[in-house]
């Protein structure tokens, strides 16, 4: 019964514009949430399922996030290491237990992350067996899931990794994960998307410069540059006066967000 404790069915609310750059991305999953609401419009079906792969921290799990938001689809999450952390048996129960709690609460998103520790390819170099059976067990159990759902209309399955390699060739055949998309770095207008997102609603001062920011930016991660807002919040608030009694909160500077992005 604690097998589905990791499902998250309330992800936090993000909406496209919140993401920055990523246009092929968004449009293709726009386009799976319009097949998953009216198939009937489709002449041939855009997939059953989408793999996002590409570098840490670069909105693979914020997209799946927006794509559940602005569909108002439900939302179950899985990570493949949880999976991968149940005794004997039980992993491939919970597999199939999302599958029908995804079918039940239709039209749904599942989105597996980390895919590639259950997703793995089943046999080494050479042929020899180097994966334990509960995650070939599991992979045999999700390839079964995504087969069967033939019938299974309302439900939209979503994978994501940092490792394309390592990813077992039998879920990317067709009416698996039909498209498989990179989900790259981001450029400039991403970067000054990131930075204006993650500085909303904080009191910033005249002069931040968010396109130079940007540019200063260039290849970090969406996730590298959240942070750095972080941290230039911790060093505005320790160079803040005390006794300065005019303002009661510090102001984030230029300065603050630039020593933060070094
Ligand atoms: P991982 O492979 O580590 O799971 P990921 O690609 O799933 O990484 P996310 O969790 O989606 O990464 O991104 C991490 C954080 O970085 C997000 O919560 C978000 O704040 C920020 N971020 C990354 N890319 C973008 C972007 N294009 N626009 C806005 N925020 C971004």
């Amino acid at each position: 019964p604690t097998a589905m404790n990791d499902i998250n069915l309330n992800p936090p609310t993000i909406h496209w514009q919140d993401i920055g750059g990523q246009d092929t991305l968004k449009k293709a999953l726009g386009l799976m949430v319009k097949y998953t609401k009216n198939p009937e419009r489709f002449l041939r079906p855009p997939g059953k399922g989408i793999l996002l792969y590409g570098p840490p921290g670069c909105s693979k799990t914020l997209s799946a996030q927006a794509t559940a938001t602005e569909s108002g689809f439900n939302f179950f999450a899985v990570k493949g290491a949880e999976l991968l952390n149940m005794y004997v048996g039980e992993s491939e129960r919970a597999v199939r237990t999302l599958f029908e709690r995804a079918r039940a609460a239709s039209p749904s998103i599942i989105f597996f992350d980390e895919i590639d520790s259950i997703g793995g390819q089943r046999t080494g170099a050479g042929g020899s067996a180097s994966r334990n059976t509960g995650a070939v067990n599991m992979l045999t159990t999700l390839l079964t899931e995504m087969d069967g759902f033939e019938t299974l209309t309302g439900v939209l399955v979503l994978a994501a990794t940092n490792r394309p390699e390592a990813i077992d060739p039998a879920l990317m055949r067709p009416g698996r994960f039909d498209q498989v998309l990179y989900v790259g770095p981001p450029d400039q207008a991403a970067r000054e998307t990131i930075f204006t997102v993650n500085t909303r609603g904080l009191p910033v001062a005249e002069d931040v410069d968010i396109p130079e920011l940007a540019r200063r930016a260039e290849g970090h991660s969406g996730a590298e540059i959240k942070a750095a807002c972080n941290d230039a919040c911790v060093i505005a608030q320790g160079s803040f006066e005390d006794e300065d009694e005019a303002v009661s909160k510090p102001q984030v500077k230029m300065a603050d967000l630039e020593g933060a992005l070094q």
